[in-house]
């Protein structure tokens, strides 16, 4: 792994995520290194080129605190921020620098809402932080209920059970939690509804958006099938069917 600091001018990032405004990502790069990852395009603005595997570098913005705070201090009105959008904010750099903790200390600080997406329990390390602010939900993005697909597709992020221990503490904490079914992997789904259901006050699902990157996996895999708009429709149905109510839009 490949980890460089670096300094940026800008924090808060304008997005029309539904539900917040704005997204913060402490962090250029991810160690999970899931071979599906929407986000490989980072790579562009980063130093490094495409022979540089996506889950081989890490661009760390040291200073992105400071920059949050000088925003902040400049915003007339309170508003909501998404941690992360192109980034794991709990990705393993995350436990030395503790910048994604930093972020949050300052908008618990400014009275900001947040909302959390991550795949990895050090979310749980901030616990304290999420009990004091007013608008905080945490999910945890889980495409699969089986274990030796999550090591061939999200080599670098944890366990699948590890995540949902992680759910379950939050939610006994009094934290609101979600799950991000997405993308939908080759799974069971009445056997991730039935691990994940009592630990989550919603969830959201949806498809797998970058086929072409991961087909030669999928199929040396002999997961063809799951390559399907059909599988897709037929997931997105029991999830929905199961999950009922809890299912966000
Ligand atoms: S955790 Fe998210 S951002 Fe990181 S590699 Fe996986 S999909 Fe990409």
């Amino acid at each position: 792994m490949n980890i460089s600091e670096i300094t940026v001018k800008s924090a808060l990032v304008r997005s029309n995520i539904p539900g917040v405004n704005y997204v913060v990502n402490p962090y250029l790069g991810c160690g999970h290194a899931c071979r599906y990852c929407y986000a490989i395009f980072m790579r562009k603005y980063s130093r490094h080129n495409q022979h540089t595997p996506w889950g081989g570098f890490v661009e760390v913005k040291v200073n992105i605190a400071e920059i949050l705070s000088t925003e902040l201090k400049k915003k007339k009105t309170t508003d909501k921020v998404f941690l992360s959008s192109v980034c794991d904010p709990y990705q393993p750099v995350e436990l030395r620098y503790k910048l994604t903790r930093r972020c949050l200390e300052l908008l618990r600080e400014f009275g900001w809402g947040v909302e959390v997406l991550t795949k990895s329990p050090l979310v749980a390390r901030d616990m304290d932080v999420f009990k004091s602010m007013i608008d905080v939900s945490v999910g945890m993005s889980i495409g699969t209920d089986n274990e030796q697909v999550r090591k061939v597709l999200e080599p670098g992020a944890p366990p699948i059970a590890a995540r949902i221990a992680t759910l379950k503490r939050l939610k006994e904490n009094g934290i609101s939690t979600w799950a991000f079914i997405a993308p939908i992997l080759p799974m069971n789904p009445e056997k991730l509804h039935e691990m994940l259901a009592p630990h989550v006050d919603s969830i959201m699902h949806d498809g797998l958006n970058y086929k072409k990157q991961v087909e030669k996996l999928f199929r040396s895999h002999g997961w063809e099938r799951e390559l399907s708009n059909a599988y897709a429709a037929r997931i997105h149905s029991i999830l929905g069917r199961l999950f009922g109510r809890k299912v966000e839009k």
